[in-house]
């Protein structure tokens, strides 16, 4: 999601403010700092970066901070570092362009309605569209910042996400990243009148786009994945068989307490549907340890879980209490052993991930490339979300082709091009 706000912000200063991207931030007139405040340490790292960015800037050049800190912080960043410029929180792009011209100006308002601005076009990637289908939340984890910096949750009306789609198809590109905070509960909120499709509705439609091959989106939310949704992404051979299934705790009693909205079983329940219909799939997942209350045998639980579900991928965090959700004010678990608990989980998890990487040497998959790494590597990604190396050239960039897994490499593999 911040890739894809970045691009906005870029899209909107190229046509509206006639600036260009330099690599280098001593030439640059202008430095954007985007930012993440889900956890604590980015937010840190935010003044550190301003520090040194203030240090080798040209004279007269800008400084601005945009993203969920932004919203977070707002006018404090200025009283903390008076020579940053302007402050743009996330969903306020749309301001961009006015307050890179406006000394001092903090546009944080976390309810501002962009669902139907017509951006600039930018992309990074001349092969994959990221495409906003919704923006803010509407759950309420008492762990998470989240709504409190990107708002309500409202979804972009399909009109204009099928008009991406299309658009990004005919210049060439084959891929389709969906993006949201609850992908899955796209439709439930619009602010204008317009046709309501639900997310099962939408995938059906942009996968009769012609030129797109692939679909992905995250993140669904464990809790909207009906029967319906499960048999679409089961049965449509342009969605791609990886899914992002955020579990958070195995403890049904942690889960409460998070306000997930689910117990350990109806996660269990939902991952064996998914499994049971999509042979091939792999399965990622976020968990936080430590979260306050946590047991021994709560984490035991989590531990549980993931020994059944033998996830492909875990984002693992240990839990980072942020200022004014409800879960920052109940007793902490001492940060030891947080961490010893969160060292555990990765240990176990290597087992899992070596388990089902070993089982792919030898086997034949489609890979998307889409990058040229210095080393000479091409890379991409499969159907099912395995990032792939092989030795090719360049002209393998934009093509899916079958490839050979020959090697595990732990988070990815190596292959070679059989055509
Ligand atoms: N909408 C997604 C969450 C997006 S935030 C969902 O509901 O599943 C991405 C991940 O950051 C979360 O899934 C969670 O695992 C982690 N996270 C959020 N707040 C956190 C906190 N206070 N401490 C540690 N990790 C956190």
């Amino acid at each position: 999601m911040n890739s894809r706000d970045t691009e906005h912000i870029i899209a909107e200063l190229n046509t509206h403010n006639n600036y260009t991207q330099t690599t280098d931030p001593k030439d640059a007139d202008l430095i954007i700092i985007n930012t993440c405040s889900v956890r604590e340490k980015p937010v840190a790292k935010l003044f550190s970066e301003l520090g040194q960015f203030n240090k080798i800037k040209k004279t007269g050049a800008k400084i601005g901070v945009c993203g969920c800190t932004a919203s977070h912080l707002g006018d404090e960043i200025i009283k903390r570092a008076s020579y940053v410029d302007f402050v743009v929180g996330a969903r306020n792009i749309s301001k961009i362009s006015k307050a890179v011209e406006t000394k001092g100006s903090v546009e944080i308002d976390i309810n501002h309605d962009e669902t139907n601005y017509d951006f600039s076009e930018f992309r990074s990637s001349l092969y994959k569209a990221n495409i906003n289908i919704s923006l803010g939340c509407d759950k309420q984890c008492t762990f998470c910042i989240v709504p409190a910096t990107r708002g309500d949750e409202i979804s972009i009306p399909a009109e204009i996400i099928l008009n991406e789609a299309r658009k990004s198809a005919a210049s060439g590109m084959k891929e389709i990243f969906l993006l949201g905070q609850n992908v899955n509960n796209y439709g439930k909120y619009f602010s204008s009148d317009t046709e309501k499709y639900d997310f099962t509705k939408l995938l059906q439609e942009i996968s009769k786009i012609d030129g797109i091959e692939r679909i992905r989106f995250t993140s669904p939310h464990p809790l909207h994945m009906d029967d319906a949704f499960i048999e679409e992404f089961a049965t449509n051979p342009k969605i791609c068989k990886s899914i992002h299934v955020p579990l958070q705790s195995g403890s049904t009693k942690i889960l409460k307490d998070m306000k997930r909205g689910y117990t350990k079983e109806w996660f269990l329940k939902v991952c064996d549907k998914i499994k049971a219909k999509v042979p091939n799939v792999r399965i990622s997942t976020d968990i936080i340890v430590a979260f306050p209350g946590e047991t021994d045998q709560d984490f035991r639980d989590t531990l549980d879980v993931v020994n059944q579900v033998k996830f492909d991928q875990i984002f693992n965090f240990k839990y980072s209490p942020r200022p004014n959700t409800p879960a920052a004010n109940l007793e902490q678990i001492d940060s030891e052993l947080g961490t010893s608990r969160l060292n555990e989980l990765i240990e176990l998890h290597k087992t899992h991930q070596d388990y089902h990487m070993d089982k792919l040497v030898g086997q034949i998959h489609k890979v998307y490339f889409e990058d040229l790494k210095p080393n000479g590597e091409i890379m991409g990604f499969s159907d099912n979300g395995m990032q792939v190396f092989v030795d090719g050239s360049e002209e393998l960039l934009g093509q899916i082709v079958d490839v050979k897994i020959t090697q595990n490499t732990r988070t990815s593999v190596k292959g070679v091009v059989i055509k």
